[in-house]
């Protein structure tokens, strides 16, 4: 996929480093440091000086430590979160599939609403509850946000057997389909049936909501490419290589505790490409009616 170099997205939330359950403030060995260094002879001396300066100039010596280091110390506790070369890429890379799906859903939707991407390691914090990076990426209706630990990428390619950029791209592409389904109501439709049909017919009803998102990213592909020709050789096979991967159990609503894997029927991974596959070769969102389909 040609991504580099290309617009990113400004509805990125960079959560990485900050884990749910670390509270900020000096780490302990920050701390341990600096109580050892006070009670050092040379922490004695600059104690000293400080006082001096004070009593000389009667200002706070801080304030010019501050300009010295460039920031008030609480700048201890703010560090910004900086991954490896390729973790950094990654994230780049998936603000630019993120504007991707803005312009193209920009344009097909009246007053679509663009969601938010979160990044994050570990775990995170969201509407629909806390999640681990195990749950795999996922979209929460209840913030309309997408969730997504950038390590995904590399499992993706190690357990999943799908690598390239572009099955990358078709993660972050389904995660907003399950959005574009929130917007046009059809998740509320589906999640109210919650309780009032059997389990089997209500997993049959997930399976074809997970299957209209296969669609949805099909036809975000299919306008990307009319408008940008963002495509490689080979792009789509990645994509498709990745949907037929993923288990729906995997990537969607593990974070809300829905998914009973025993007894979910997956849309089978021939269902999942041939929906991409029609979503990207027509491009039409009247086509994607999974819910009336006869056939999966
Ligand atoms: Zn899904």
């Amino acid at each position: 996929m040609k991504w580099q170099g290309r617009k990113r997205s400004s509805n990125v939330e960079d959560r990485r480093g900050r884990s749910s359950s670390s509270g900020g403030g000096l780490s302990p060995l920050m701390g341990g440091l600096i109580m050892r260094f006070l009670f050092s002879r040379t922490g004695l001396v600059v104690a000293g000086v400080f006082i001096l300066i004070m009593w000389v100039t009667e200002t706070n010596p801080l304030t010019i430590l501050q300009q010295f280091t460039g920031g008030g110390m609480g700048n201890a506790a703010v560090s910004e979160y900086q991954g490896s070369p390729e973790e950094e890429a990654l994230a780049e890379f998936s603000a630019v599939v993120l504007q991707d799906t803005e312009d193209v859903w920009n344009q097909l939707l009246e007053n679509y609403r663009e969601p938010v991407l979160v990044l994050f390691t570990d775990n995170v914090q969201s509407a629909c509850g806390l999640a681990s990076s195990a749950s795999g990426p996922f979209y929460c209706p209840g913030d309309e946000k997408l969730y997504i630990d950038l390590g995904f990428y590399q499992e993706l390619k190690d357990r999943f057997n799908a690598p390239g950029d572009f099955a990358q791209a078709y993660v972050i592409a389904h995660e907003v389909g399950h959005h574009v389904q929130k917007l046009m109501g059809i998740t509320d439709r589906v999640h109210s049936m919650r309780g009032k049909i059997s389990e089997k017919e209500y997993n049959q009803l997930s399976v074809r909501l997970e299957l209209q998102a296969d669609f949805l990213s099909g036809v975000w592909a299919h306008h990307a490419q009319r408008t940008k020709q963002i495509l490689d050789e080979g792009d789509i096979e990645e994509a498709l290589r990745a949907a037929s991967a993923i288990g729906d159990d995997r990537i969607q609503e593990q974070v809300q505790g829905r998914v009973v894997p025993d007894s979910f029927t997956h849309g089978t991974s021939e269902q999942r490409m041939r929906w991409f596959k029609k979503g990207f070769t027509t491009g039409d969102l009247s086509q994607g009616d999974t819910f009336n389909a006869e056939v999966l």
